[in-house]
């Protein structure tokens, strides 16, 4: 049923970092173009850990299919591995795509031949991945027992549950060896016990295959349980999340996207003075009424 990895094959891969810079990317449609993303700039390090987080429609999945070397950007670059993927050949592409990174869809079954098993479909992508003489740093047998799909990994993806699929999916993402996983909203349509399954999933695939992993979520749970979250904006890096702490980000041009709440007492048009104290920077708001109110102080 199984065959082996040949040991010779296998050699330790290392994780991919990710630097995205100033990312623009724009829809054509016939009769406007929509902006998804206006200057993204974002760095992951290798074998990060990283939840994508904000509102629907800013971006967030258009960035995941740049990075993946499914879309073009139309301006700015996205370096993995040090590679410009906007740059790569056709060939290169294709490897890319096939070997160094698995995209995992929002749709379970996007990512799955559907009336295949769940050993078939991880079979399939790990042997896609041989074909190009690239050795899977897990088996599929491996991934099987790292995920706890024992129980239906004989049966057709298309008759198991959602978390199932998800879980299969997750799997067939990592069985080509990819050494950066990127996962879109993948606890989105499930039940809250399903979803407390793919989350650890999520984190044990990450451990036990040391790729980098960046995924798209709305799941509050989820994202509270990854190291760092980075709120994408309007097209645009809003705040991160260090260990639950929310931090705003000075971009590369200097620009900071303040928060919603912040942008409530200060909304755009406002001017505001920046003034520099030894330990500290504070903000004033001149038209404000009492000098207290109309003060923020940044350390
Ligand atoms: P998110 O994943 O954060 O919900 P998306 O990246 O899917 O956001 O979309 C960003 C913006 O681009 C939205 O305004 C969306 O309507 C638009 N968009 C996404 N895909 C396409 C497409 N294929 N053609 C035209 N517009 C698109
Ligand atoms: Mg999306």
């Amino acid at each position: 049923m199984l065959e082996a990895t040949p040991v010779h094959e296998a050699r330790p891969r290392a994780a991919f970092d990710i630097e995205c810079v100033s990312l623009v990317h724009l829809y054509h449609l016939p009769d406007s173009d929509v902006v998804a993303l206006r200057g993204v700039d974002l760095d992951i390090a290798a074998g990060e850990l990283v939840a994508l987080l904000g509102p629907s429609g800013t971006g967030k999945s258009t960035l995941l299919r740049i990075i993946a070397g499914l879309l073009k950007p139309s301006a700015g670059k996205v370096l993995v591995g040090g590679r410009d993927v906007a740059r790569m050949s056709a060939a290169e592409l294709r490897r890319y795509r096939a070997v160094d990174v698995g995209i995992i869809l929002q749709d379970p079954l996007a990512n799955l031949l559907p009336y295949a098993t769940v050993l078939e479909n991880l079979e399939f992508a790990a042997e896609g991945a041989r074909a190009l003489e690239s050795a899977p740093a897990l088996s599929e047998r491996d991934l099987i027992a790292l995920l706890g799909l024992e129980a239906y990994a004989d049966r057709p993806v298309a008759t198991l549950s959602g978390g199932e699929q998800q879980l299969s999916a997750l799997a067939a993402g990592a069985a080509a060896g990819g050494r950066l996983l990127l996962v879109d909203e993948p606890t989105s349509q499930l039940d809250p016990h399903e979803r407390d399954r793919v989350s650890a999933a999520l984190h044990d695939l990450h451990a036990g295959s040391g790729a980098t992993v960046v995924m798209v979520t709305h799941d509050p749970e989820l994202a509270a349980s990854v190291p760092r979250t980075v709120t994408i904006r309007d097209g645009r890096v809003g705040e991160e999340g260090r260990h639950g702490t929310q931090y705003a980000v000075v971009g590369r041009d200097g620009t900071i996207q303040l928060p919603p709440d912040v942008l409530e007492l200060v909304p755009p048009d406002t001017l505001l003075r920046i003034v520099r104290h030894a330990d500290r920077i504070e903000l004033e708001i001149p038209d404000a009424g009492g000098p207290s109110d109309g003060q923020g102080e940044v350390r």
